[in-house]
């Protein structure tokens, strides 16, 4: 008999198919009466087996097909194709700023594991939700994230090191979260982790477990304390608001609303007394237009005005909103170098498609660079770099 047992994935028997759910939010489906034709086929919730003679030909075969479905996942909650990227897909994870490490060269370090988000505002301003545009998702293999960071954070020499988990969408989504942040924390160059969350995925369970894996300050991107029509009608706002309340009481927890003009003014009210009614320090953001973000105006303040609003604010209900002076203390340390400069131009292999349409990754000199304008979608591809700095590559297809 084969039998072959996958911890991250769930099998589950629907019309003849096998359904397999990786890491909570992916799907792919394989074929029973595939495996059905080496023996009798049993499918148990982590595991696969099969009653037959050759049981190294059976062995493969539940490995190919489970291989050939981690190559095309979907997301359960965006419905986009989704890459797996792991130590063996050839994918860096230094370069583009959708997935992977970004580093600028200070104390300060993101983290993205992950793409999408479960809910929808309004502003987001990487267009991610429910209503995003984008055409692909990405998550990254914990291992080979968390190797790739303990290297760079070896070769930065810093002792003071922060991390930002900060993916473009919800980082809650990640299922081995708790796993990273506990790795992390097991570096002692790494002093704080930092969570951006929306909270809709927060319980206070979990909320504890985080804390005690590691992880020191969450920043609770909530916008609205009643408009649904804000952060998106799926969007539970009471039930942040519980886990705020929670968080408070657990970690280093900031709100970080985000402030648009004639949008989600009364709002911002609200937010900031609940802040005072909770005790956390609140960082309100100015709302900016984005290229390729959602707009809910075209108009955006000032900073000169926001800054006014923000004193009003801070007078109508004594509490201290403005940070400038406070700035975290932002220290220069070494970075890896940028293999690339402007203008070059160079062949590369695509080693996956990108976020968008006409969009492709491609490997070289360690980096995973993005390329737009792309007719290609395989092979070898000719670009020109039109962006490079700090390791964050964006290229142009040539034809
Ligand atoms: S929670 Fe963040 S990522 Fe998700 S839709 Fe809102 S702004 Fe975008």
């Amino acid at each position: 008999m084969a039998s072959i047992e996958y911890e991250d994935i769930e099998f589950e028997e629907k019309d003849n198919k096998i359904i397999a759910t990786f890491l909570d939010i992916y799907e792919f489906t394989i074929n029973k009466e595939e495996l059905e034709k080496l023996g009798e086929c049993k499918i148990n919730k982590h595991s696969i087996e099969i009653t037959t003679q050759s049981e190294e030909k059976a062995t493969n075969k539940i490995n190919f097909l489970v291989e050939c479905g981690l190559n095309q996942l979907t997301n359960k909650i965006s419905k986009q194709p989704t890459t797996y990227i792991h130590r063996l897909s050839n994918i860096p994870l230094i370069g583009t700023p959708s997935f992977g490490i970004v580093d600028k060269g200070t104390n300060f370090l993101e983290i993205k594991p992950i793409t999408s988000c479960n809910i929808d505002c309004i502003y987001c301003s990487v267009d991610e939700g429910l209503s995003s545009k984008k055409t692909r998702d990405y998550v990254i293999e914990e291992e080979y994230l968390f190797d790739e960071l303990k290297k760079l954070v070896e070769f930065k020499e810093c002792d003071e090191l922060e991390v930002y988990i900060n993916p473009n969408g919800e980082p809650l989504l990640y299922q081995p979260l708790t796993k990273l942040i506990q790795d992390m924390h097991s570096l002692k160059q790494i002093k704080k982790i930092h969570l951006i969350t929306n909270g809709t995925l927060l319980s206070k369970e979990k909320i504890d477990t985080l804390t005690e894996a590691g992880l020191t300050n969450i920043s609770l991107s909530l916008s609205s304390l009643n408009n649904k029509e804000i952060m998106g009608k799926t969007c539970n706002l009471d039930h942040i608001k519980e886990m705020a309340e929670y968080a408070s009481k657990k970690l280093n927890l900031t709100l970080t609303p985000v402030w648009i003009p004639k949008v989600n003014d009364e709002e911002i009210d609200k937010i900031v007394q609940f802040s005072k009614e909770i005790n956390v320090k609140i960082a309100i953001q100015n709302f900016l237009v984005h290229k390729g973000g959602r707009k809910p105006t075209k108009k955006e303040k000032s900073w000169e005005e926001f800054y006014e609003q923000l004193e009003e604010l801070e007078k109508k209900h004594d509490v201290k909103l403005s940070f400038q002076e406070e700035q975290p203390k932002i220290i220069k340390t070494k970075e890896y170098e940028t293999p690339f400069k402007k203008n070059e131009v160079l062949e590369a292999r695509i080693v996956c498609p990108g976020r968008k349409p006409k969009e492709q990754i491609v490997r070289a000199m360690h980096r995973a660079i993005t390329v737009i304008d792309s007719n290609r979608n395989s092979g070898k591809i000719k670009m020109k770099i039109v962006r490079a700095a700090h390791n964050i590559l964006l290229a142009k297809f040539c034809r």
